[in-house]
């Protein structure tokens, strides 16, 4: 790895590149996951799932065995595998009893499928606004979102680390509500001594391919609540065909799905599990070097860690103070990009402006459900109801997707070494 270069030209200016070779693509899956594979492939069995009342209605040995150890790293009663954490999302809100038009308190910074997956069952997302700092959903936007319909929170564990799970849940209790989180980007994460994502009444972790670790494509629900269990289960696979042997009576929302995760990619999480303590302390060690580099740098704020949490880093996130520096933000990543920087975001996402919510159009063209009587008000996503995660995804927000690259210590020295260059050059990008 070559040391940082001297020349002190911004690359965007002519100058030399700061980092002149792409980095190593981040790749968890190894000798063990190919063996783990081949092991199923050869046994000719590559789901094993039943949609009927059969033992094998809980799928195969790799999935019940991948279950088993999730139950025991996350500390749950039961982990239900999916076959994707979209699919596990609706399926959470499913099994929560939700009737078309209640509302799920939801943030808007975040991959637009946390609030689809309300949508789903015709039930309305509201968006409550984030903290400034953490960038997951503020307790107080949620308590001021709530209204005689709501139903449920949705919290979003954002970037790696958990929102504020327990001052979520003692408001749910006050108003009788319940909370899902989408850990999907914060496996691994702690909340005090707990996983984050585990606090919740439903909670859950993605596998696709750009998350800490992955199967291809899959999910894994958690809840310590066995009549939800039940549930989450049934929406997986075929619901409507299994409540009757089973002896369900409670009928609402069991829609079933094909949601099953299949048996290669089972096995394959079950080596991929182990490696996620290491992997996670991977990228804490990774942000720690970025932090000291980064920390002393005017108008750029470092990530800031819940008290008694820890962060998983699925993304590096910065705040620039762009008064302060004078210069957009705009700007700045087109200087750190030509010093041969990839991953970076300038802001992330605003879920609420997206043009579904802007015309409220999603089933049909009518505008259901909002238009129709289940939606028992006005619910307002114009530009200004969450105007901390607007500024932020306008103006303010830079992340550096720590999923993208298998970084060594040289990298992020290197990857520092592009920030100082583009800060000792401020006045030159004005
Ligand atoms: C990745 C992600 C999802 C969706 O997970 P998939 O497994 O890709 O369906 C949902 N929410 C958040 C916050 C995510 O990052």
């Amino acid at each position: 790895m070559s040391t940082p270069r001297n020349d002190n030209r911004l690359a965007l200016l002519g100058g030399t590149k700061t980092i002149d070779q792409p980095f190593k693509r981040y790749n968890p899956i190894g000798a063990e996951e190919v063996d783990a594979a081949k092991k199923v492939v050869e046994s000719g069995v590559l789901s094993q799932y039943i949609g009927g009342w059969d033992p094998d209605f809980y799928g195969g040995p790799k999935v019940k065995e991948f279950e088993r150890k999730c139950e025991t790293y996350f500390g749950v009663k039961h982990a239900i595998t999916v076959n994707s954490w979209t699919s596990g999302l609706i399926a959470a809100v499913g099994a929560l009893d939700i009737e078309p038009g209640d509302e799920i308190i939801v943030p808007p910074f975040t991959m637009c499928a946390s609030a689809t997956a309300i949508l789903h069952w015709n039930a309305i997302p509201v968006f409550a606004d984030i903290e400034p700092d953490t960038f997951c959903l503020d307790p107080h936007s949620v308590e001021a979102n709530i209204t005689p319909q709501t139903k449920a929170i949705m919290a979003v564990d954002i970037f790696g680390q958990s929102a504020d799970t327990e001052a979520l849940m003692e408001i749910a209790r006050r108003h009788n509500l319940k909370v899902i989180t989408d850990t999907a980007q914060a496996p691994g994460a702690r909340y005090k001594d707990r996983h984050a994502g585990t606090l919740s009444h439903i909670g859950g972790y993605s596998l696709n391919y750009h998350k800490h670790i992955h199967t291809g494509e899959g999910g894994i629900l958690v809840t310590d609540d066995d009549e939800l269990a039940d549930r989450l289960r049934l929406i997986r696979n075929h619901a409507e065909a299994v409540v009757g042997p089973m002896g369900k009576t409670n009928l609402a929302n069991m829609i079933g799905y094909n949601f099953r995760l299949g048996e290669i990619e089972c096995a394959i999480g079950i080596t991929q599990l182990d490696k996620l303590e290491r992997l996670a302390l991977g990228r804490q060690r990774i942000a720690e070097r970025l932090n000291r580099g980064l920390s002393g740098l005017k108008g750029l704020k470092t990530p800031v860690v819940r008290e008694d949490c820890t962060h998983v880093y699925y993304v590096y996130p910065m705040i620039l103070d762009t008064d302060d520096l004078g210069v957009s933000r705009a700007r700045i990543v087109e200087a750190l990009e030509a010093e041969g920087l990839t991953g970076l975001a300038a802001g992330y996402v605003n879920v609420h402006l997206l043009p579904m919510y802007q015309n409220k159009i999603a089933y049909g063209s009518r505008g259901f459900p909002w238009s129709s009587d289940v939606c028992k008000r006005e619910v307002d996503y114009s530009k200004g109801i969450c105007p901390v995660a607007e500024k932020l995804h306008d103006e303010t927000f830079l992340g550096f997707a720590m999923c993208l690259h298998d970084l060594e210590d040289a990298d992020v020295d290197l990857i520092v070494a592009a920030f100082d260059k583009v800060w000792r050059n401020l006045e030159a990008l004005k």
